[in-house]
C-alpha cells in the first residue's frame, strides 16, 4: 500500500495536539506528538507512540519518565516548534511538576513513569503511569488532515 494513501487515511481522524517532555541528565527535551491515548483507570494508563529515529526514543528509555503536555488553541508555535517546523526557543516555557520538566499553559501536563514499552515496526510503544496531573481551562490545539484548528 501506497504511504500517502495510509497517511491520509489517518489524517481523516481528529486529535488533539500534544508535547512530550523529559530530562536526561539536565537537558531538556521536547517532541510534538499527536499519537496518545488513555489505556487504563486502575492502574492510571496511557501511551504514546514513538517514531524510532526520534531522539525523544533514547531519552525516555534513559530518562524512564516522561511527561505528556495537551496544548491549547493558543500554542500553535510551541506544536511548531516541537516538530522542527519553526525555530524559535521562546516559544515554549518550561515550570517543573512532579519532578519533571513541563510545557507552561498547557490544557494539562501528565506527569508519567515508564510501566512498560513495546517496539511496533517503525514506532516504539511507551506506556506511561500517571504519577501526578495538572489541568487548565482554555481550548484545545486540533489537528485534522494536516491542518491545526480548534473546536469552537
Ligand atoms: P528533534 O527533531 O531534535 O526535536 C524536535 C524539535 O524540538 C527541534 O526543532 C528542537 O529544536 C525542539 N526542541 C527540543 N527540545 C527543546 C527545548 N528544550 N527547547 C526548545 N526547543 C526544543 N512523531 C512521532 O514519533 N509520534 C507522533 O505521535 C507524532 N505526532 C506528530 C503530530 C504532529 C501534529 C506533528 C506536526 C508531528 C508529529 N510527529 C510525531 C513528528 C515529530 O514531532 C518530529 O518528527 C520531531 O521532530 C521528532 O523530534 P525528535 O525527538 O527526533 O527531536
Ligand atoms: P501527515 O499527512 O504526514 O500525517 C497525517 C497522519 O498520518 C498523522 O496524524 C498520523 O496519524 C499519520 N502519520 C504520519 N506520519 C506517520 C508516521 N511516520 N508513522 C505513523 N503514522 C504517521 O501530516 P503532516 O502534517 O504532513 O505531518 C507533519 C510531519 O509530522 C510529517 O513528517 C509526519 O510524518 C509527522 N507525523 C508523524 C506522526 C507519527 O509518527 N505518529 C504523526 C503525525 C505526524
Amino acid at each position: 500500500m501506497d504511504d500517502r494513501l495510509f497517511r491520509t487515511a489517518m489524517s481523516k481522524f481528529a486529535t488533539g495536539v500534544t508535547v512530550i517532555t523529559t530530562e536526561v541528565e539536565g537537558d531538556v527535551h521536547g517532541m510534538t506528538a499527536n499519537a496518545f491515548m488513555s489505556v487504563s483507570l486502575d492502574p492510571k494508563l496511557i501511551l504514546i507512540s514513538i517514531g524510532n529515529k526520534a531522539k525523544m526514543k533514547g531519552f525516555i528509555e534513559r530518562s524512564g519518565v516522561f511527561a505528556v503536555n495537551l496544548l491549547s488553541y493558543a500554542q500553535e508555535n510551541v506544536s511548531k516548534q516541537f516538530a522542527g517546523q519553526i525555530n524559535d526557543k521562546t516559544a515554549a516555557q518550561f515550570t517543573e511538576f512532579a519532578g519533571l520538566p513541563v510545557i507552561d499553559q498547557a490544557l494539562a501536563n501528565i506527569a508519567c513513569d515508564v510501566y512498560d514499552s513495546s517496539v511496533q515496526g517503525d514506532h516504539t510503544l511507551f506506556i506511561g503511569k500517571v504519577r501526578d496531573i495538572v489541568v487548565t481551562d482554555a481550548d484545545p490545539l486540533t489537528f485534522y488532515s494536516g491542518k491545526y484548528g480548534m473546536i469552537s
